[in-house]
């Protein structure tokens, strides 16, 4: 017998908690040895204030396994602490094509790799502020391309540090070897020496340790023409994170949108589970976001709670939905909505 383990909810903003609750009605047909936790949609927290939702977002985070995230536009707390609080440096987004799945390109097939995306460091450290005070602070290198109008510019810190590189480079080359053992860097190595090629150098070293695993490195804009013209060359492809957060969303395009990209952001020992895309707050309230990548997500969760069985399971159903056709959202070219797809997928289950 499976130990039942905790699951937190959190349905998010604009048009997310309607991705969610169509995929919680999918998941409440699978029987699972899950306690779930369900928090309130963003909406629904606007008279607290904010340090009350931090704190009550916190609480729950702590006493659940893992989450199951919708997105957020800011008003739903939690997504930076599971982050930087729980130090979740491996943000994992699977791009995957299946039939059914409406993508523009001729030949979508074999699109089947693994963007392994650093997720703590890089622009997204929040070093900020203007461009005078690094001139001021002696900062900026004379030899630098600083334009003449510097002192009414602004600057955003790049941060790369060697443990952080090192951790996520070992889990990309374990997820390597549980595939094809090929694993892809890229970065702009050839104008940020000091960052990128050095991320690029580390990550080759890391790879010594691990003989199965086959590296080689693209500069990235060459990296982001090669996942729209060659992308069943790839497997798993370590980006440093913002490069990552932009590819990912190309990558999704290229299988036939967001509405379809699942992703997981694993730490030492805590992860969360939140679909690629945004809160999609143009289609909210009109109840026709595809939950997919919500429903793909709770799958990857599956498979983290070991609950591998699941997890197939669901794949399986939404595959069969995709095969069938009838019942897909308008972003797959369909006409049904949110809850009808998810009727599709429970009739499928
Ligand atoms: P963020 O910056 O929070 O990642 P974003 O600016 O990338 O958000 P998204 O919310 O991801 O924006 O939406 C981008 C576009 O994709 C929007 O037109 C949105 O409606 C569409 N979209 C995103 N997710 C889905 C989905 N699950 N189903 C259908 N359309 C979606």
């Amino acid at each position: 017998m499976t130990a039942t383990s905790k699951v937190c909810v959190i349905p998010g903003d604009d048009a997310a908690p309607e991705a969610m609750q169509a995929s919680l009605r999918v998941l409440d047909c699978l029987e699972l040895p899950i306690e779930w936790d369900l928090m309130p949609a963003g909406k629904d927290l606007l008279n607290e204030g904010i340090a009350e939702r931090e704190k009550l977002f916190r609480e729950r985070i702590d006493a659940a396994d893992t989450v199951l995230f919708g997105a957020s536009n800011g008003t739903s707390p939690g997504a930076g602490y599971m982050r930087w609080g729980k130090l979740t440096f491996a943000n994992v987004r699977p791009i995957c094509w299946q039939p059914g799945f409406k993508s523009p390109l001729r030949e979508p097939e074999r699109i089947d790799y693994v963007i392994v995306r650093e997720n703590l460091e890089d622009m997204y450290v929040g070093i900020m502020g203007d461009a005078k005070d690094l001139l001021d602070a002696g900062l900026a290198d004379p030899r630098s391309r600083l334009p003449e109008g510097a002192t009414d510019g602004r600057f955003a810190a790049k941060i790369i540090t060697r443990p952080g590189t090192e951790q996520v480079a070992k889990f990309a080359c374990e997820l390597a070897l549980q595939r094809s053992g090929r694993l892809t860097v890229s970065a702009k190595t050839n104008m940020l020496p000091a960052t990128d090629r050095w991320f690029c150098e580390i990550v080759k070293e890391v790879t010594q340790d691990y003989p199965g695993v086959h590296f080689e490195e693209f500069i990235v804009d060459d990296m982001a023409h090669r996942l729209v013209v060659k992308p069943d060359e790839l497997d798993v492809l370590l980006l440093p994170n913002l490069y990552g957060d932009i590819l990912s969303d190309l990558g999704a395009g290229t299988i036939g949108g967001l509405g379809l990209a699942p992703s997981g952001c694993y730490g030492h020992d805590f992860a969360y589970f939140e679909s690629s895309h945004g809160t999609a707050p143009d289609i909210a309230g009109m109840g026709v976001i595809n939950p997919t990548a919500t429903l793909l997500s709770a799958a990857m969760m599956f498979r983290y709670l070991k609950l591998t069985e699941v997890a197939d399971r669901l794949e399986t159903a939404i595959t069969e939905v995709y095969l069938a056709g009838s019942d897909l959202t308008p972003d797959q070219g369909g006409d049904a909505d949110t809850e009808t797809f998810a009727d599709a997928v429970i009739g499928a289950l």
